[in-house]
């Protein structure tokens, strides 16, 4: 009972994990390769399904003072602005237990990891990488390298939180069929001065913008003095090689797609934009192998076209924990097995779901018409409810 469960990994879905255990009576020791724990300048929707979850562990306050809650998301024709739809995202509380919320990613990671080195049963350090482990049956042997050297823990089990590139994921299955493989799509991301923006982009709601293989979404961060443009661009192999553009590079990009004036005037607000190719992994069939399981985006890396990949992991961190406090004394190995069960229809089906997504934002010429008329035709409610299966954390597709 003494030895820590080890997380790989202190990204949303490894700190969420820590928190769960330890809520579940377990010790956590979460390391994290990178010298200093930091997040990507960006911008992060937590939907209800995830939002539960958070609140639960302890975080509402500190959450509800980091974020906004949009009131809406206008669905917006992308060659002229034109609102197809308005979702009034109000109604989420009362549906579905917890408000949409969008977070600057760095204050979002930031509550995590206060909480959890709050937490007596949680420790984390920074700057040490696992970098191979050991099955030896009722426990796992654990390599981690830091800039002291190279030892070895033990370790009760291992959890690889280690992103879309997991090397656990690897070295549980390796198999050339399991590398990430670029997923058609690439997106470009900037913070922008909402001082800069269009008056009418400024309210505290989310906007998405539909064009011909490409679709654009941008919502408001921290006291509205940001704004999150995520662009995303269908595209065969990464068009480009380059890590990052000018605003003014980037809104010539959407012009090639017939974009509205109002929506390049707004690209072509920030400083630069990092590009960001999208990479996905077969959905696994097995997420555990003995004391060693996988979690967030080392289980299942999936495109972010319902802004469900954190969500997910977030998930998965409260499924282990009410596996471990459900069978405290069984071993490890059968309760990664219990959680990976809990977990993997529904989050291979949200995976899915959002491959599907990017096809019907990306849907060129008559289909796209066809996509436009049955926005309106089915109004901004029924296609917030088309949803609903996410939002209550279902497996229904
Ligand atoms: C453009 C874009 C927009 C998105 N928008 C949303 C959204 O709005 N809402 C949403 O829910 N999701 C969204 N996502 C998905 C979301 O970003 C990811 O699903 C989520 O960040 C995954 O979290 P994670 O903790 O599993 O992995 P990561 O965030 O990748 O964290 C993994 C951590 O493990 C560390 N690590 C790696 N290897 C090792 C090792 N060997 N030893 C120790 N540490 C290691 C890394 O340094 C990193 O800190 C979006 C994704 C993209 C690309």
């Amino acid at each position: 009972m003494n030895a820590p469960i080890v997380i790989a990994g202190a990204g949303i879905g490894g700190l969420t994990a820590a928190l769960a255990l330890a809520g579940s009576g377990r010790r956590a020791l979460v390391l994290e390769q990178a010298p200093v724990i930091a997040e990507v300048g960006a911008g992060l929707q937590i939907a209800p399904n995830a939002g539960r979850v958070l609140a639960r562990l302890g975080l509402e306050e500190a959450l509800a003072a980091a974020a906004l809650e949009p009131r809406a998301v206008n669905i917006r024709r992308g060659r002229d602005g034109d609102l197809l739809a308005r979702l009034d995202l109000s109604v989420a509380r009362a549906r579905w237990g917890a408000p949409f919320r969008v977070f600057h990613r760095a204050d979002l990671q930031q509550i995590l990891l206060r909480a959890a080195r709050a937490h007596p049963l949680i420790e984390v350090r920074e700057g040490a990488r696992v970098a191979d482990f050991r099955d030896r049956g009722a426990q796992v042997d654990i390599d981690v390298e830091t800039t002291q050297g190279a030892r070895t823990l033990s370790a009760a089990g291992l959890v690889g939180a280690d992103g879309g590139r997991s090397a656990i994921r690897a070295r549980l299955l390796p198999v050339e069929a399991d590398a990430p493989a670029y997923a058609g799509a690439s997106a470009w991301r900037a913070l922008i001065p909402a001082g800069r923006a269009p008056d009418f982009l400024r309210g505290v709601e989310s906007h998405l913008w539909l064009l011909p293989g490409a679709h654009v979404v941008h919502y408001p961060l921290r006291d509205g003095g940001l704004i999150n443009v995520v662009i995303i661009l269908a595209e065969t192999a990464p068009a480009s090689t380059v890590a990052a553009r000018s605003g003014a590079e980037v809104a010539g990009l959407l012009e090639a797609y017939r974009a509205a004036p109002a929506l390049c005037a707004l690209i072509g607000c920030a400083e630069t934009y990092r590009h960001w190719p999208l990479y996905v992994r077969p959905s696994l069939t097995r997420w555990c192998h003995g004391p060693v399981t996988l979690l967030g985006d080392a289980a299942h890396p999936m495109v972010p076209f319902l802004a469900q990949g954190a969500a997910q992991a977030i998930e998965d961190a409260d499924a282990l924990g009410r596996a471990f406090s459900a069978t405290p004394r069984e071993p490890v190995a059968r309760i990664f097995a219990n959680y990976a069960q809990a977990r993997r229809a529904r989050a291979s089906a949200v995976a899915r779901a959002s491959s599907r997504q990017g096809h019907i934002d990306h849907l060129r010429g008559p289909l796209a018409t066809a996509r436009d008329f049955a926005i309106r035709a089915l109004g901004g409610d029924a296609l917030l409810m088309r949803n609903a299966w996410l939002y209550r954390g279902e497996t229904l597709e």
